[in-house]
Parts: C-alpha cells; sequence; structure tokens
C-alpha cells in the first residue's frame, strides 16, 4: 500500500451480527477517509473472548463487502495483538504510569471511580488482579469535528482505570490506543457513545508518546424509549437488507440525501462525490421511529 495522508478505520466488537448502528459508523469512516483519498482500515475488537458470537466476525466482514465496504489491506485481528498490548503494559509499569491493583468488583464504589486504593503499593499478604493505567489530574481537551471542543476530566469520569483485567484480558481502552497508533490512523469517526472514552485514551496516548488522531464521534440511533437502536434491530441485521436501501438508509442517518432509486455502485458513486461531513447533525444521538 502506498502511503496516504489520511487513515480512517472502522473496529466492530465480534458481539454479533451488523446492525444499524455499526453500519452508521462503518459508512461515516469510510467516507470521510476515502471522500478525501484517504485509506480505511478494518479491525475486528476480539480482545474479550466471553462476549464474543461465534462465527460473527466473518460475518461482519461478509456483509461490509455486500454493501460494497472493502478494506485497504489485511483485516487487522486484536486476538493477534496480546504481545504489543503486553509491551505497552509493561513499558507503562516501567515508567511508573501503571500498577497493580488487588481491588475487586466489590471494592469499588457505586460511582465506578476507582479511588486511588492500590496507587502507593499494594497491601501486604494481597495478591495483584488487574493493572491499572495511573490518570494525570487536571482537564484534556480535544476538538471533535462533529461535537466541537470537549473539556473532560478523565480522573473524574473513571480515576485509574484498568489496562488489564483480573482475567489477564486486554482492555478495550489500552487495546485501541495501541493498535490506532500501529495502523497509524490518524482519524478516528464512531459512535458518540465513546465519546466519553475519548479524553482516557488521549491520556494512554500522551503516557505511551504517541500522537493523538483527529477524532469526530457520530450520533448514536436510539429508538423512542431512549435505547440504542442497535439492541432493538438486533432482531433485523442488515443482512436481510436490500444492500443499497441499508446504504441509503445510512446515508439519510448522517444527514446526506442521496438520490433514490440508485444501485449499489452509483450510490457509492454518489456518496465518495458528494460526502459533506458538515451535513451531519451535531448531535449525540437522534431518536429513530
Ligand atoms: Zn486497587
Amino acid at each position: 500500500m502506498s502511503p496516504v495522508s489520511v487513515i480512517g478505520r472502522f473496529a466492530p466488537s465480534p458481539s454479533g451480527d451488523l446492525h444499524f448502528g455499526s453500519l452508521v459508523s462503518a459508512v461515516g469512516s469510510y467516507l470521510e477517509a476515502r471522500s478525501a483519498g484517504g485509506a480505511w482500515l478494518l479491525r475486528v475488537e476480539d480482545i474479550d473472548p466471553p462476549r464474543e458470537v461465534s462465527g460473527s466476525a466473518r460475518r461482519i466482514i461478509d456483509d461490509l463487502s455486500r454493501l460494497g465496504l472493502e478494506p485497504d489491506g489485511p483485516v487487522l485481528y486484536q486476538s493477534s495483538r496480546l504481545e504489543a498490548y503486553q509491551h505497552a503494559v509493561n513499558h507503562l509499569l516501567e515508567k511508573g504510569l501503571a500498577y497493580p491493583c488487588t481491588c475487586s468488583r466489590k471494592d469499588i464504589p457505586a460511582s465506578g471511580i476507582y479511588q486511588g486504593t492500590c496507587r502507593g503499593g499494594i497491601a501486604k499478604g494481597k495478591k495483584p488482579r488487574s493493572i491499572r493505567f495511573r490518570v494525570k489530574n487536571g482537564k484534556v481537551q480535544f476538538t471533535d469535528k462533529l461535537q466541537g471542543q470537549i473539556t473532560d476530566s478523565p480522573a473524574g469520569i473513571s480515576g485509574d482505570f484498568i489496562i488489564r483485567r483480573a482475567d489477564g484480558l486486554f482492555a478495550y481502552q489500552l487495546a485501541v490506543v495501541v493498535d490506532d497508533e500501529f495502523q497509524a490512523v490518524t482519524q478516528v469517526v464512531r459512535g458518540a457513545d465513546l465519546l466519553d472514552s475519548t479524553t482516557r485514551q488521549i491520556r494512554l496516548q500522551e503516557a505511551l508518546g504517541f500522537e493523538s488522531p483527529h477524532y469526530m464521534h457520530l450520533p448514536v440511533a436510539l429508538s423512542a424509549d431512549g435505547k440504542k437502536l442497535s439492541k432493538r434491530l438486533q432482531a433485523d441485521p442488515v443482512k436481510h437488507q436490500d444492500p443499497a436501501f441499508a446504504v441509503a438508509q445510512a446515508l439519510q442517518f448522517l444527514g446526506q440525501e442521496p438520490p433514490t432509486g440508485l444501485s449499489l455502485d452509483t450510490l457509492w458513486k454518489w456518496a465518495l462525490e458528494h460526502w459533506s461531513s458538515d451535513l451531519i447533525p451535531h448531535r449525540k444521538a437522534i431518536l429513530q421511529n
């Protein structure tokens, strides 16, 4: 692959079939990268086997392909990246930016914010369970292309957060940061339900010496009762829909106005020529009927 200046990605977890919510992220990340002459990569976030649905990674990739969404380059599986995650954890431990924690779930207050119990070392006779990242105090600020300027204090959202779990699995926050760097991703386009995670990821990028990508958080589709649409539509995965219809629905959700009745090929041609992120509603969620 020749070097390109813009690299976007779509990173589904194989916990079910492709549904409308994830299709919106796929279409948004694809068009934002490709319309700028960039590359679009696909990463399967399969680092949490207990939550995996057997065969869903393959089905997601096949569905994307049927919808005309072909990645530039091979699919990256996070399950093949465990050494890199361990390397990052070791690096943070060596620099004193991470530490072992003996606390179990029942030791964490209802707020979910870790109080730093093991920050200064673990109590005698206790066995380390997880590894936590030492979150620097203070605010993190970044400009989201859609949501505007975001200021958050990651210490206040989660406190020191887990990067390697008690069961030995690596945490999403760590893996995503290590892989965005590994894949040289320059722009992260994803659902606004992950907006909260971003300042934690920026803190990790700082600690690991990585440059932060640009961020654009798309509105999430909610059903009228406020639930994530993905849950409700599980019964009606994208694979049961006509590909051109499914892509047109996602484009409309993102504020684009494709002409009706186009074939899949013509629709993508239209979308690449007319894609405008300015038209995407600047909101975190949109209710759908
Ligand atoms: Zn602890």
